[in-house]
Order: C-alpha cells, then sequence, then structure tokens
C-alpha cells in the first residue's frame, strides 16, 4: 500500500516552486479526442471548480495521519486535528481581513450554505426589504426569497451594475433595507463590484451589506475593512472549491451579535453547552453554527489554499490573470460573429474577473462547448449558469421566449434553452490555452469541425455522433486501487 504517491512528507508543506502553474494537480492529465488523439486537456473552467493546488494536497496528506476527532477527543490526535482545525478558521479570518475579536468565521458545505445559513439567521422585520442586483447567481437569490421582500437594482444594457439605481432604491425603502446582497464578482460578465462604496451607501441607511464573493475569492484580494469603517464589508460569503482547495468546504464570515441572537438552525451535537430535559445553553462561536462533526479536512484545505493565495500575494495574481484576460479579450473580439457579453474593451479590463461569456454566431452555446470539448480538449461551461434572470437579460430575451424556455424545459426538452458559451481563468492558465482555444473557434465559424453532432434534449447537450466515451479508461471509481498511488508531482 502506498499513501504518500511518491511526495517527499518532509517537504510535503514547503512551496514548489514560484509559479502558480507549477502547483497545480492535474496539468499533465490528457483528454481523449473524437479522432482518438490523446491531448492535454485545457480546463477553462475555472469560475464552475479549480483543480487543487499541490500545496493543498501536501497538507491534507501530511495532516491525514493525525486526523481524528475535533474538540471531541483529549487523545493526542484529538487535540492536534481541533487545533488544526480552529486555526484553519483563523486563516480565513486573516484572508478576508476581519477582526476575529468581533466577527466569525462558520465553516459549512460551499457559498450556497453560507448564504441560506445567513438567510436563516439575519434579523428581519415583517415589512424589511433585501436589496439585490439583477446579475446575481441563483444562490444568492432564492434564499432571501424566503425571507423578505427582495429587491433588485438594474443592470445597465452591458449587464455593468446600475450604481445609480442601486442609490435610488436605497433611498425609495430607507431604513426598511435590511440588508444589501452582491456577487463580489459576476459568473456570468466576470464584473467586479464597487463593494467598498455599496457598502458604505448601504451603512448610510443602517443597512448591512453581504459579498457573495464566489467569484471574487480566486481573483482579488478582499479585505473587509475595519467594523468601524463606513466601507466595512459586514458578510462574505466564500467557496472553497473555487479556490484551488476541494473537499467540500465554503465559509461564512460576519458579526458575532449575528449569530448569538437566537438558536441556530441545525441543532444537535456541538452546538450545545448545556442540555437538560428542559434547558439548552448554545455552545460558543463558531461551534453553535456548525453542527455535527465538522469537515476538518475540508476547512483545513479551505485553509491552506488561502494561504497559499496570501503567500503569493493576490495583487500579483491578479496582475497575472488580469493580462491574460486581456490578451483573451482581445483575440476573441477577432472573430466573426462573436457577440462578448459584458465588457469586452481590454481597457477597461480592471473593471473585470477572467471570467467570460459569449456566443458564437448562430450556433447553438452547447454545440460551441461540445465542439471545444470533443475536439480541441478544452473544458468550458455552457448554459445559463445558475443567473438564469440575468443572463436572459443581456441575451436581451423577450418576455415571451423567456416563457418559451419554461414551456421546453418542463415538457421534457432543454435543447432550445438559450444560453452562452463561458470560459474562466485561473492564475494558471496561459496563453497557450487562449490559442488553443482562439484556434478552435476560427474551426468551428468556418465550419472546419470534424464531427457530427446531435442534440440531446433531456439534458441539452450535443454528443457527437458514434463516440465512445473511454472515460473509465482514465478513472473510475471502481478501477482504483492503492497500487494506483495519488498523481506524481510534476518536476
Ligand atoms: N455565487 C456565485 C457568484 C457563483 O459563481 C457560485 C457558483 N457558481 C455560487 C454563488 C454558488 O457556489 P457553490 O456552488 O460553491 O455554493
Amino acid at each position: 500500500m502506498r499513501y504518500d504517491g511518491g511526495i517527499d512528507m518532509n517537504t510535503a508543506c514547503l512551496k514548489s516552486s514560484n509559479g502558480w502553474r507549477e502547483r497545480i494537480v492535474g496539468l499533465d492529465r490528457k483528454a481523449p479526442l473524437l479522432d482518438g488523439r490523446l491531448v492535454p486537456y485545457i480546463n477553462l473552467d475555472n469560475a464552475a471548480t479549480t483543480p487543487p493546488l499541490w500545496d493543498v494536497l501536501e497538507a491534507i496528506l501530511r495532516f491525514l495521519p493525525y486526523y481524528s476527532s475535533s474538540h471531541r477527543g483529549s487523545g493526542f490526535k484529538s487535540r492536534i486535528s481541533t487545533a488544526a482545525y480552529d486555526e484553519a478558521h483563523e486563516i480565513i479570518g486573516r484572508f478576508v481581513g476581519a477582526d476575529m475579536d468581533s466577527n466569525t468565521v462558520i465553516f459549512g458545505k460551499n457559498t450556497t450554505e453560507a448564504i441560506n445559513k445567513l438567510a436563516f439567521r439575519y434579523p428581519m422585520r415583517l415589512d424589511s426589504v433585501v436589496l439585490s442586483t439583477m446579475m446575481e447567481h441563483h444562490s444568492n437569490d432564492l434564499p432571501w426569497r424566503r425571507r423578505a421582500k427582495v429587491v433588485r437594482a438594474k443592470v445597465t444594457s452591458e449587464g455593468r451594475l446600475d450604481e445609480d439605481d442601486v442609490g435610488r432604491l436605497l433611498a425609495q425603502y430607507g431604513d426598511r433595507v435590511a440588508l444589501l446582497t452582491v456577487s463580489g464578482a459576476s459568473n456570468v460578465t466576470g464584473f467586479v463590484q464597487p463593494i467598498h462604496r455599496l457598502a458604505r451607501k448601504a451603512h448610510a441607511v443602517g443597512a448591512r451589506i453581504l459579498v457573495d464573493a464566489a467569484q471574487l475569492a480566486p481573483h482579488r484580494r478582499i479585505d473587509v475593512k475595519t467594523d468601524d469603517d463606513p466601507e466595512h464589508i459586514d458578510f462574505v460569503a466564500l467557496s472553497a472549491h473555487k479556490m484551488y482547495a476541494p473537499f467540500g468546504a465554503g465559509a461564512l464570515v460576519g458579526p458575532r451579535g449575528i449569530f448569538l441572537q437566537g438558536a441556530p438552525e441545525y441543532q444537535g451535537g456541538g452546538t450545545v453547552e448545556l442540555v437538560t430535559l428542559g434547558y439548552v445553553r448554545w455552545a460558543e462561536l463558531p461551534d453553535r453554527e456548525e453542527a455535527g462533526s465538522p469537515n476538518v479536512v475540508g476547512a483545513i484545505a479551505m485553509a491552506m489554499a488561502a494561504q497559499a493565495m496570501m503567500d503569493a500575494g493576490m495583487e500579483s495574481l491578479e496582475r497575472y490573470e488580469t493580462a491574460l484576460t486581456a490578451y483573451a479579450l482581445d483575440r476573441l473580439r477577432s472573430l466573426p460573429e462573436i457577440t462578448i457579453y459584458g465588457e469586452a474593451d481590454p481597457r477597461r479590463i480592471q473593471e473585470r474577473v477572467g471570467v467570460i461569456s459569449f456566443n458564437l454566431g448562430s450556433a447553438h452555446h452547447a454545440l460551441v462547448a461540445a465542439i471545444l470539448g470533443y475536439e480541441g480538449g478544452i473544458g468550458t461551461r455552457n448554459g445559463c449558469f445558475c443567473a438564469q434572470p440575468y443572463v436572459a437579460g443581456l441575451l436581451r430575451d423577450a418576455e415571451t421566449e423567456t416563457a418559451q424556455w419554461r414551456r421546453d424545459p418542463l415538457a421534457g426538452d432543454k435543447s432550445g434553452k438559450p444560453g452562452m458559451v463561458r470560459i474562466s481563468f485561473g492564475a494558471y492558465n496561459n496563453y497557450d490555452d487562449v490559442d488553443a482555444l482562439i484556434e478552435m473557434l476560427r474551426r468551428i465559424t468556418r465550419n472546419e469541425y470534424r464531427g457530427q453532432y446531435y442534440p440531446i434534449p433531456e439534458s441539452g447537450e450535443y454528443k457527437p455522433v458514434g463516440y465512445r466515451d473511454s472515460m473509465a479508461e482514465h478513472f473510475s471509481l471502481s478501477g482504483c486501487t492503492f497500487q494506483s498511488g495519488v498523481p506524481e508531482r510534476r518536476a
């Protein structure tokens, strides 16, 4: 049996190199193409999930021999697990610049869970309003609908937040606005929100602000600022799997006071200090908000990734990604018949992170994504990216068409669903990745792709005729043995 996969455990936590690319797991893995060739897989779907960092994998491998119960045991390994889990909270607090005397970090599964937790917990009056925007991910919209009247600030025709409309709605609803909730960066157009300016405006009417940082955290430094700063960000929601750390963790950061009011939504082991048959005293934070046995490995992975990003310097990752995104925009704009949604001018690159959505002439978005995957080995995403109202607006989708998309999927046919193709970068993607994408898109515009593709109504995807999927030759759970070990680190 081999657990270390050839990793030198003594140097396991040391950084491999200064380059981010060398720190990514799996870049040596190949993808089979329609013509039978095997090519290096190009992942341009980082907005969905980033690949892991070696730093994370190594830290976990180093930790696992000590893995044990946290907060529940007095043994040596339990003490180590508890200390590591506690430290993970501190590191995530530092990652967003939170004052940990007055704020708490609550680990959960992901951003969706973090926002749902806050939506459960957040104090509202009967007439409270949650002010949101037209560009939100469903995870930052649906949880609020259950709690309050949600009003949404408009976006411009390019998809940029209309800040004047935020001001107008704040003036209109005044102290009824309990919370302003915005995505730090859009998962469709990559637009970065002026979160500190918005915080100042929200605070001026007595509201707080939540930043859904799922797309911001991997790309920009987040500094919530001191609690007394009018531009302070009150709550931040994060997903580890978008920050180079798998293992299923996410976090909500916010003022302790909010979570000390009332009872937690999940109750049970770990959340209490004292229980009698008629009485419960809730535990201290964050325990009372992290019901059941926590995901210690996930939290450590997330903290390790955050630490690696801080060590590399968020500004340096941002500079690199910005240059890459400007290059990609420039090259994409040269393609005939392309529609890029959002801001396509590379001179205004600071307004966005490396998330770019587009359509290619009248080609169906799912067809373009399928050709990129099956003939270019390029992973992208297509569809509405869990932001249907925003995407419908960008596509200038008339109400009637929207009604059509509602009807067709209900009838079990998703093939006509409108959408876009999205590429999204991590700080490890490079110019070659962009060039390979452009080359494939050129072939698509010239109809020079090889396969014949057919739509699958149930999923809305396209598949090539006659293709035999060989996934199991690359990985299958049943084919997993200890002999296969973990991937060798790139030299
Ligand atoms: N908000 C935004 C802006 C996102 O991009 C995503 C993920 N696509 C989420 C929230 C939800 O993240 P998760 O699936 O990790 O909960």
